[in-house]
């Protein structure tokens, strides 16, 4: 166990570099371990060049680390096979992908159950299918804490339903999912589970045969690493028997000029030229994180997020959204103030160094359900500290001062 939190911010060169800046915006983006950065740069220096096509050393090089990042994401998620990884352009491109691709294998008539608190790139590709094929689209309702309403459950999945997508937690709220409930709910009737694990991936290695879950995805600049690449993880015989979403180069059997037969998985799924850095940077960053002490991080995370929300209840109107329950949530914490818009909220923060995102989040249904159109949001990682609480409550004095 490498982890010193009281160094980790230390260990990220944005934050190294700007020591004045108190960033509080991680479930948007998180920032780059320089360890991600070095291995981005030592790719690109050293073994720059395509892959799956090239039979010179360099070539050669660059296949085998692509592939090393690829078992080193197996690893981060407890994967039975290296074949079942695919690399994405992010969380978004693996919704879709599977939106696209299992979405090919329903018929009209069959219910595909997401939730409410979707953000919308588990939200359209799903209106969207619903379009091409004629599926019933079925929402999970949540409580006025934003959490699923599991209660709903029998009704919504039953012998119709043949998949349940849903967030592993709320990019709002925080909220995490009863992920064993809803497994064993769709195990009962046969239905498959994907878990957008955009948010949940930041806080620790998965273990997708635990959760007992068929697909996985995430983003990689959520994780510490480069943008411009994620992870879809499915099950074997799922992805075996799954149609291509995107086509091209490197996903093909044979073509000829009647048709065209596919690569096996993982390769059907990478049609293209694949973000390789990006995922070299991605596996140095997830090798990273499989060595920290995650209980510690989790406890460190937890309290500042309890003073957080103390703070954050002492300011007259303020509202939070979200579960009351600490465990019930991860280190995400929204609010309204009344009168206020939060992008002149996040504006004046910016002025005192502070980093914090306003808006809709990309969840208006459960910003609706909610009783909000727009909310302010702070999001925690592993290299904030006490500091930058007390800045965020500090600059929130200068708002209700300047604003209100
Ligand atoms: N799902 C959730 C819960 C998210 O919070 C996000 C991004 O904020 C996404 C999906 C989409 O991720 P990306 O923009 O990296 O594709």
């Amino acid at each position: 166990m490498n982890a010193a939190p009281a160094s980790l911010r230390d260990e990220f060169p944005l934050l190294a570099a700007t020591p004045e800046l108190h960033y509080l915006d991680s479930a948007a983006t998180a920032q780059i371990h320089r360890l991600a950065l070095d291995a981005v740069v030592r790719h690109e220096t050293t073994r720059r060049a395509n892959v799956s096509r090239g039979t010179y050393r360099l070539a050669e090089a660059a296949d085998l680390a692509y592939e090393q990042a690829r078992q080193t994401a197996a690893r981060f998620l407890n994967a039975t096979s290296t074949d079942e990884v695919i690399f994405t352009s992010g969380a978004t491109a693996s919704l879709n992908l599977v939106a696209h691709a299992f979405g090919g294998t329903l018929k009209a008539g069959d219910r595909v159950v997401i939730s409410v608190a979707e953000h919308h790139s588990n939200f359209v590709p799903w209106q969207m299918l619903r379009e091409r094929t004629g599926i019933e689209l079925a929402l999970i309702p949540v409580t006025a804490a934003g959490q699923l309403d599991l209660a709903r459950l029998p009704e919504l999945i039953d012998s119709k339903c043949r998949l349940v997508a849903v967030t592993q937690c709320s990019n709002v709220t925080g909220a995490w999912t009863d992920v064993a409930t809803l497994v064993t709910a769709a195990r009962k009737v046969g239905a498959k589970v994907l878990l957008d694990g955009a948010q949940g991936a930041q806080h620790g290695p998965q273990d997708v045969r635990a959760l007992g879950i068929d697909f996985y995805a995430f983003s990689g600049h959520k994780c510490f690493g480069p943008g411009g690449v994620g992870m879809l993880w499915g099950r074997g015989e799922l992805l075996a028997a799954m149609p291509p979403f995107l086509t091209g180069g490197g996903m093909i059997g044979e073509v000829t000029p009647q048709a065209t037969t596919w690569a096996a998985p993982p390769q059907r799924f990478e049609a293209g030229t694949p973000p390789i850095a990006q995922a070299v940077g991605l596996a140095a960053a997830l090798e990273w994180m499989m060595s920290l002490d995650w209980p510690q991080i989790h406890a460190r995370e937890a309290r500042l997020c309890e003073l957080m929300i103390e703070g954050l209840q002492r300011i007259p109107g303020l509202r939070l959204l979200g579960p009351e329950a600490q465990e019930a949530r991860a280190p995400i914490v929204s609010f309204e103030i009344p009168g206020l818009h939060p992008h002149d909220i996040c504006q004046v923060l910016d002025a005192h160094q502070l980093a914090l995102r306003g808006g809709h989040h990309c969840a208006q249904p459960l910003l609706a359900a909610l009783g909000a159109e727009v909310c302010t949001r702070a999001s925690i990682a592993l290299y904030n500290d006490e500091a930058d609480i007390a800045a965020l409550l500090d600059g929130l004095g200068f708002v209700l001062r300047e604003l209100a």
